[in-house]
């Protein structure tokens, strides 16, 4: 589903000189994984994760997804293909772009999916920080995607809502989604198929226990 080759990401700041972040960074995701992404902060996870979601191209490499070159696409190729990922950047997009005949169903579906049936009529201010993330979720689902990247969507959260948002995503990735995951926790990078951290601009990948 997803091919890196040399991916380099460098910021230049001005009063700190050029940030080199990403410094070649190679792996393959495929169809069917749950990634966890970890590393310490700063350390170039919210980069990376910009790039694979289309918000952010790379300065050298090769992104290649679901087969194709990601390199110098056209704005509406681009959009096209951003509809078809998910991430809570992203994610308000393929609502306003959706061509569905009715939109309003299709949130209500998925406002279901995730267990926020009766909280239909809520204001975004009359949600927990748990419930919020699961309608960043239910946002994300209404396209459909075949790719989930999720940048900490629990790092806000108490213990209860942090498991209700991973079996959400443990329930998605069952449903034959390729998620990618990123945490500062231990115990949820476990919990995922494999494990990549980012450590001075390099990527180890290595399997979960
Ligand atoms: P992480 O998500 O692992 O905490 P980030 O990818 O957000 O790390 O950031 C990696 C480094 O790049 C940080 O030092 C951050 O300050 C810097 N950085 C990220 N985005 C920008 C930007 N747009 N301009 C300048 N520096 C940036
Ligand atoms: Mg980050």
């Amino acid at each position: 589903m997803i091919r890196l080759r040399n991916i380099q990401k460098s910021f230049t700041r001005p009063d700190q000189g050029q940030l080199d972040v990403l410094k070649g960074i190679d792996c393959e995701i495929d169809a069917g994984e749950f990634v966890a992404v970890v590393g310490a902060s700063g350390s170039g996870k919210s980069t990376l994760m910009n790039i694979l979601g289309l918000l952010d191209i790379p300065d050298q490499g090769d992104y290649e997804l679901a087969g194709q070159l990601m390199n110098g696409l056209a704005p509406d190729e681009l959009l096209t293909l951003m509809a078809r990922l998910a991430g809570p950047s992203a994610s308000e997009l393929p609502l306003i772009y959706s061509d569905a005949d009715d939109p309003e169903q299709l949130a209500v579906e998925a406002l279901c999916r995730v267990g926020l049936e009766n909280r239909l009529d809520h204001y975004p201010s009359q949600l927990s920080g748990g419930q919020q993330q699961r309608v960043a979720i239910a946002r994300a689902l209404v396209t459909d995607p075949e790719l989930i990247l999720a940048d900490e969507p629990t790092g806000n959260l108490d213990a209860e809502a942090t498991e209700e948002i991973m079996q959400l995503l443990d329930e998605l990735h069952r449903s034959g989604r390729t998620i990618v995951l990123i945490t500062h926790d231990p115990e949820l990078a476990g919990r995922c198929t494999s494990v990549m951290s980012i450590d001075g601009g390099r990527l180890l990948r290595r399997e979960a226990a």
